[in-house]
């Protein structure tokens, strides 16, 4: 597998034909990076597999192997997935991947155009592009009714396997699919009509309308005996230790392919899925792979947004560095893996913090980096009214995901999240074992 499909500018082949070891060392510059949106965005009118949708591109390499999906751009004031991308479709241009598939999406179209807009054409200040987070709502808490249509579209693609069919043409076919999508529609109806916006008058908004059309590349059949991984890439606010999310059999089970990414020493083990389910609801990706036996799905924070001078490595690099190890890992490629034995911290979500009187009056006491410990009393929270309790840690535990104490703490959104940490020795076969508390 070679030829990639569609427009390759001499911008992007300067990028593709670039050695693999200088990808790894050398972070891609804004306007590269834009560079490899671009093709993606638009790679889906030269190549069938990809249906008809923007933003989604497979490259089969016609001979049996692993599915190595990479999601990006979920948040999209976060960029680092072009990294990744890049690494992807490098390796394939050099002639590299000599088996199985990868599959590249990126997920906020429209947020990502007003995003590019502020960083490459018009260079506002980075606070500003933060406002570019999303166009209508966060992509990554879905509505629950959008889970309902996802699990009846789930139940009618297992019922006819093999089928391709867009959300509404399964709709047309399947009682269980139309009625899910009905309730979607009213309730996306209601939302407009409580919230009006311009444009969008008796239609959905553009976070709903995307993932509908971006639900059946997510389900994509996995060939028999065959595994996809799926990697979210995510970057932060704030500098931080990049940090591997996953659930506790992706990294611990005997299916466990990641081993060491470079740069990534932390990782959150848990039941952290869970937990945001409950609260608020959880990235539809993770909600529809967690049903597929054949799929695991991680999500890579790879550090602070657009971060070209962070203290040990952008996060563009980290995530360029995550999709080489990980083609190793599956098989897609025959690059060496890194294999030498690490110690990792292992965060395991215990609560969602929200503060006791939702009225906004909160704000964390200090800036809290992610895997900070807390002794038990230890007060991280205040509120400006006085008749309010101060938020106290009531046990030992760490914090990750605390927003910055300049603004109040959100209200409709977690604060942070309390863990409890643990040392962790990943071995030479890449298993992970736990030697003890950290301190
Ligand atoms: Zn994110």
């Amino acid at each position: 597998m070679s030829a990639l499909p569609g427009m390759v500018t001499p911008a992007l082949l300067k990028i593709l034909e670039t050695p693999i070891d200088l990808l790894r060392q050398k972070p891609l510059t804004p306007a590269q990076q834009y560079e490899i949106y671009l093709y993606v965005r638009d790679a889906y009118v030269h190549e069938p597999s990809s249906r008809g949708i923007p933003g989604v591109l497979t490259l089969d390499s016609g001979f049996p192997g692993n599915t190595l999906t990479l999601s990006g751009g979920l948040h999209s004031n976060e960029p680092c997935f072009t990294g990744a991308m890049a690494m992807a479709l490098a390796m394939v241009h050099q002639g590299h991947v000599l088996g199985g598939r990868i599959k590249l999406i990126v997920n906020n179209l429209e947020g990502l155009e007003k995003y590019w807009h502020s960083y490459i054409q018009t260079s506002e200040p980075m606070s500003e592009r933060s406002g570019h987070r999303f166009v209508h709502y966060n992509m990554n808490r879905i509505p629950y009714l959008l889970g309902d249509v996802a699990d009846a579209y789930w139940a009618f693609r297992n019922a006819y396997p093999g089928q391709y069919a867009t959300v509404e043409e399964a709709a047309a076919r399947d009682a269980g699919v139309w009625q899910a999508l009905q309730r979607l529609y009213a309730f996306e109806r209601r939302m407009l009509d409580e919230n009006p916006i311009p444009g969008f008058e008796g239609r959905m908004r553009y976070e709903t309308q995307r993932l509908l059309e971006l639900m059946p590349a997510y389900y994509e059949d996995v060939p028999q005996g065959r595994e996809q991984l799926v990697i979210d890439y995510h970057s932060m606010s704030a500098p931080g230790t990049p940090m591997l999310l996953s659930s506790d059999s992706v990294v611990t089970g005997p299916k466990m392919i990641f081993s060491k990414v470079k740069g990534c020493a932390s990782l959150l083990l848990s039941n952290f899925a869970q937990l945001t389910a409950q609260a608020t609801g959880l990235a539809l990706y993770a909600h529809i792979m967690s049903k597929s036996a054949d799929t695991m799905t991680v999500a890579i924070e790879c550090g602070q947004h657009e971060d070209m001078k962070n203290t040990s490595m952008p996060s563009v690099l980290v995530a360029a560095e995550s999709a080489y190890d990980t083609m190793a890992a599956l098989g897609l490629t025959l690059f060496a893996r890194a294999n030498a034995a690490t110690r990792v911290r292992i965060w395991e979500a215990v609560e969602l913090l929200f503060p006791p009187v939702k009225d906004g009056s909160y704000r964390f006491t200090e800036l809290f980096p992610n895997g900070r410990i807390l002794e038990e009393g230890t007060v991280y929270g205040t509120s400006h009214n006085p008749a309010h309790p101060p938020m106290v840690a009531h046990k030992r535990m760490g914090m990750i995901f605390a927003t910055t104490p300049e603004k109040p703490m959100p209200t409709a959104e977690s604060a942070a999240t309390l863990v409890d940490v643990y040392e962790g020795i990943r071995n030479r076969r890449g298993e992970l074992e736990v030697v003890g508390l950290a301190r």
